[in-house]
């Protein structure tokens, strides 16, 4: 199945974004997560891949075993990182050989010690390159990328960025994952933004529960996110109280899940961090309301 077909505002799918694990006991582990969150009936699940060594093949590996096993429907993620178009072909061969129908492009972070991204030579630069390099492959996939709605880390302004994710759509995206985001009112002012500078796709806000806090204060320092005052202020107060930070986690994401399908997003993609609990309160507690 092709997930575009999935993404509707009048029935919204859940979907659930996995890493590969290092070890075999973590890749068990994973699978059982996926086992876990399968009765809640996902649009769809991806596996993320890593910045280089073993975990890539992990990914392809991954998402076949998920999708013959399961009958999910799997997405592996894909970067430029490291890889000339020779290995990136190779990698899209073996996806379509395994009968995965959907790839989310990336371009990826610039590797420990860069600071900025360079590609190898004969690799790609920007994801815009490689979605390009897809289609006139002649690959049949459908194919997914990333969108920030409060700016990617690395760019001089909210409007560069938006014109490159618009560049990016045009040469052949067919829908937008955000990055994670802790306040509603950046999805929907990104959203009007998008739509003005005619981004038409679907734009499917990405949602991590917080269950760690100091876990949240690193991956915010990275990719940009703000957490709001007063969620910063309650999750202070109860840090050192493992349980209550997840209740909290688990309330807030609640509630930003609830407005935004009152608000008709077209599905909702959990960075789950290959654990269920949070995930499954969730999305237990948006079906029971509906
Ligand atoms: P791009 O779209 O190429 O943009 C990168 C930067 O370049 C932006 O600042 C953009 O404004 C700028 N830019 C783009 N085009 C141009 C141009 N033509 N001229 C000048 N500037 C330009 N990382 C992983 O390593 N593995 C994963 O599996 C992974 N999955 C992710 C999933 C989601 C949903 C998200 C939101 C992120 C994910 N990431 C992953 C992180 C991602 O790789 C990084 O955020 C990376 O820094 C940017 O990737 P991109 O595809 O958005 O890059």
């Amino acid at each position: 199945m092709k997930i575009r077909n999935c993404l509707n505002p009048s029935q919204p799918c859940f979907s659930f974004e996995f890493f590969p694990p290092k070890t075999d006991a973590g890749v068990a582990s994973l699978l059982r997560t996926v086992e876990e969150l399968a009765p809640l009936n996902p649009g769809f699940v991806s596996v993320t891949y890593g910045a280089g060594g073993s975990t890539r093949d992990r990914t392809v590996e991954l998402v076949t075993h998920i999708k013959q096993h399961t009958g999910i429907e799997a997405m592996a993620h894909l970067t430029c990182v490291g890889h000339t178009r020779d290995e990136l072909r190779d990698v899209l061969r073996r996806l379509a050989a395994a009968r995965i129908e959907n790839v989310l492009i990336l371009r990826g972070d610039p590797p420990q010690g860069q600071q900025t991204f360079e590609p190898v030579p004969g690799g790609f630069r920007y994801a815009e390159e490689l979605v390009r390099f897809v289609r006139e492959e002649d690959f049949n996939f459908c194919l997914g990328g990333a969108c920030y709605p409060e700016g990617h880390v690395e760019t001089a302004s909210r409007e560069d960025d938006l014109r490159h994710l618009k560049a990016k759509v045009d040469a052949g995206m067919d829908f937008v994952v955000t990055q994670l985001f802790f306040d509603n009112a950046f999805y929907f002012d990104f959203v009007e933004r998008a739509r003005r500078a005619g981004i038409n796709v679907p734009i499917v806000p990405g949602i991590m529960p917080i269950t760690n806090y100091e876990q949240v204060q690193r991956f915010t320092r990275m990719c940009g996110a703000t957490v709001p005052m007063r969620l910063a202020l309650q999750m202070e107060r109860v840090k050192d109280q493992p349980d209550a930070v997840v209740q909290l986690g688990v309330a807030h994401a609640t509630v930003q899940c609830m407005e935004l399908l009152a608000r008709g997003v077209p599905g909702i993609h959990f960075y789950t961090l290959n654990k269920s609990p949070a995930t499954r309160m969730i999305v237990s507690a948006l079906r029971a309301r509906s």
